[in-house]
């Protein structure tokens, strides 16, 4: 018998073993040792089918680690459809489900006592037949593949004893295990005050009327619920959450970063206790192999997690529910580059479960899912309680920098909002998408400026104590800023621009009465920080919160009665078909911050640029009119949603081997292109021309039929294995640059 191999290996196809005669087969999803060249790897059967050419010479498995498959075969189904669509190897695929420490062949964390069933060694004896004690034991372990703790089946009437003498004929295994680690406990997440008897508001009993009746359907479907901020989406997961787990299914809540929404993890372990497992990558790798473990063995009703806990374990899926589902912290930007909404898709469409997309601002694709009817929509068009949106007020920069001078950071029209919330004791969020002191430092005298010398970009300036430290935010290459130009000796270096660290000193000497925190990727750093000054924010400790993005994600602060935005047009310089969709997200998320408690709330926000259609439109928080007018550009730039696209980089040592490369593979794509009338783009210099020391050429296949555009680069590919491991093929790229 022949089986299909992966292994853990990048761009390695599945590898064809043989099981050698006496060995017992490993089923789809269990692990086993295999030699690859001088090594033997822990590698996860994928196929059973699997067939060689003659004359090829096809080596045993050296061992099978488990009789039962250990990653669900539904899961490792969803891994090769993954591995195919986004060009990726099987082996960097299937790594993505498997939990911490799936390599080793005993587990790697010790504590507690885990039986599992044994693999038969061929050729072992068993006498007697097991006692009724035993062989119910052994009916519970069969239906446990990962195992069950000797608590747990002590749970279930197995004694110790009986337990012992299964050891004693080697029928099961008993493998230490550490104590469950329990990432809610050590994270202190604390869940908010009960309100279980909380009235629906007519749109959210509507809502939520209508995805009961899809969920009861108990099939696929895909659910956009389009709320605006504030609507009080949680409420509905949380109802709809419930009805899927009384019917016996299983339900996945995928949240773009726990750590910047806490909230809605706690409140679903409030509602569901010990039943909820949390899977994200900020846990220990302890933590994630025990929630792993617990999924795993059904333990479990819902499952809260980043992107990657689209491949947790579950075996009786009913629902899954992306929150923030436009946010592209579910797109992985390294090998796999998988979009986590989407896969989830592909698994419910598979497995016959509910989706649910909720957002204020959806993306472009999954709205005009909804316009076209593919997707069902769900509408929610007012805040709870009758609350109003944020009142939103543009600042023209321009108008200020003509009154008050070039420095002005922040203007007078927000100076004395601050003022009045620091007065009355309310809140405020600051929001600035851009981090560091100053963009770039400059030399007065003879314009020399700090780039980075391994990327093409120039330097991002922090503060450090009392010095200075330019960085390079791409390869994190750093140096300590001389008092004096390093190439005239001039001592007039100056900052130009400004980011969140600027923000927060400016607050700081122009309210020295409040509070001030920060929040970005410098801030944070710290394991623990994040929480600590989320939760004295939440906690009134401090007056005001400056960040980047990460302040506009989801929080529910109900003491916030004022958002500032500093630069709104941060993101609209950028070359990206995206850019004025990002924008229009981030203000209006941003702005939905404010007046979610019983004081209504209002945003300030400055820009160069007050009539570009992202920064009004936003401002009006008028999401249809948006769409409608940003579909119209994305048509007629034949860009997604109507057309996919392929990015692939080309990576050289000089910028000449890598432009020869992309020619290469761009010429031999043309035929291709030709016949399946799709378009190649490029090659050119990528708009990061240079990152980590390499030169990076981009080339661009756009068309409406993905599959013949990714057969025809593959193909292309297969022809040229050196140049593979130099490109990076991107599928349904999320950016361009
Ligand atoms: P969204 O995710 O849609 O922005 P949330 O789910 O965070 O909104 O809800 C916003 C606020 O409204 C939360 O503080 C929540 O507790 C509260 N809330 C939700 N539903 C109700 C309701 N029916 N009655 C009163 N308050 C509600
Ligand atoms: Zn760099």
């Amino acid at each position: 018998m022949l089986l299909s191999i992966a292994v853990p290996v990048p761009f390695l196809d599945v590898l064809t073993y043989s099981v050698p005669d006496g060995m017992c087969v490993p089923p789809v999803g269990a692990r086993v040792r295999v030699p690859v060249g001088p090594r033997v790897l822990t590698g996860c059967v994928v196929r059973h089918d699997a067939v060689v050419e003659d004359g090829w010479e096809v080596k045993p498995i050296a061992d099978v680690l488990d009789r039962e498959p250990f990653l669900p075969p539904s899961v490792v189904e969803l891994c090769m459809w993954m591995a195919e669509y986004y060009a990726a190897g099987i082996g960097d695929a299937l790594a993505v489900a498997m939990p911490p420490g799936a390599k080793e062949e005993k587990s790697a964390f010790k504590n507690q006592r885990v039986a599992v069933l044994a693999v038969p060694k061929g050729g072992s004896e068993r006498t007697r037949p097991p006692t009724s004690k035993q062989a119910a034991a052994l009916a519970i372990l069969q239906d446990a593949p990962a195992g069950l703790t000797t608590t747990a089946l002590r749970e279930r009437g197995v004694t110790p004893a009986v337990l012992t003498a299964l050891v004693r004929r080697g029928v099961i295994e008993l493998r230490d295990e550490r104590d469950e680690r329990d990432p809610f406990a050590r994270q202190g997440l604390r869940p908010p005050a009960s309100d279980a008897a909380r009235v629906l508001t007519d749109e959210q009993q509507r809502a939520t009327e209508e995805l009961f009746a899809l969920a009861d359907r108990a099939e696929f479907r895909v659910a956009l619920l389009h709320g605006v901020t504030g609507s009080g989406k949680t409420e509905i997961y949380l109802r709809l959450a419930d009805r899927v787990c009384r019917a016996g299914r299983q339900v996945l809540l995928m949240v773009p970063e726990i750590a910047l929404t806490p909230s809605v993890a706690a409140l679903f372990r409030r509602a569901f206790g010990d039943r909820v497992a949390i899977q994200h990558s900020a846990l220990s790798a302890g933590e994630r192999h025990d929630q792993w473990h617990r999924i795993r063995r059904g333990d479990i009703d819902v499952v809260v997690g980043t992107r990657s806990a689209v491949f947790a374990p579950l075996e009786r899926l009913g629902l899954v529910i992306v929150d923030e589902e436009h946010d592209t912290s579910y797109k992985q930007e390294e090998t796999p580059r998988y979009h986590g909404r989407d896969v989830a898709i592909v698994r419910a469409s598979r497995e016959g479960a509910l989706v649910v997309l909720g957002s204020a601002t959806p993306s472009m694709e999954s709205y005009q899912n909804a316009v076209t009817g593919k997707y069902v929509r769900i509408t929610l068009e007012k805040r709870v309680l009758d609350r109003p949106l944020a009142a939103v007020r543009v600042v023209n920069m321009r108008t200020e920098y003509a009154d008050e001078g070039p420095d002005v950071v922040i203007s007078r029209d927000l100076t004395t909002a601050i003022e009045q919330r620091l007065v009355r004791h309310e809140q405020v969020l600051i929001l600035l998408n851009r981090r560091g002191y100053s963009t770039a430092i400059v030399c007065r005298q003879c314009g020399d400026t700090f780039e980075c010398p391994n990327c093409s970009v120039s330097l991002t300036v922090h503060r450090a104590r009392d010095a200075w430290r330019a960085r390079c935010h791409y390869c994190n290459y750093s140096l300590s800023v001389p008092k004096a130009c390093r190439k005239c000796a001039a001592p007039y270096l100056e900052h130009v621009g400004f980011g969140t660290e600027r923000i927060e000193e400016e607050l700081r000497s122009r309210f020295p009465s409040a509070r001030v925190g920060r929040i970005d990727r410098d801030a944070i750093r710290r394991k623990g920080a994040l929480t600590a000054v989320l939760s004295k924010f939440a906690a009134g400790e401090l007056d005001v919160l400056v960040g980047t993005q990460m302040i506009a994600k989801g929080h529910d602060f109900p003491g916030v009665t004022l958002v500032g935005v500093i630069s709104a047009d941060v993101g609209l310089g950028i070359a990206d078909f995206r850019a004025s969709e990002r924008t229009f997200q981030l203000l209006t998320q941003v702005a939905g911050r404010a007046g979610r408690g019983e004081r209504t709330g209002e945003a300030v926000v400055q820009t160069l640029y007050p009539e570009h259609y992202s920064i009004q439109l936003a401002c009006l928080q008028a999401y249809a009119t948006f769409f409608e007018r940003e579909i119209v550009y994305r048509r007629g730039m034949r860009y997604p949603p109507f057309f996919a696209l392929v990015n692939g980089v080309v990576r050289g040592r000089t910028f000449a081997d890598a432009m020869q490369d992309a020619r290469d593979i761009v010429r031999r794509l043309e035929p291709a292109a030709a016949t399946n009338s799709f378009t190649v783009l490029g090659p050119a210099p990528a708009p990061l021309g240079r990152l980590r020391g390499e030169h990076r050429v981009q080339f661009l296949l756009k068309g409406t039929r993905r599959a013949e555009m990714r057969r025809a680069l593959m193909q292309v590919i297969a022809e040229m294995p050196e140049v593979r491991r130099r490109l990076t093929i991107d599928i349904d790229p999320l950016s361009v640059l």
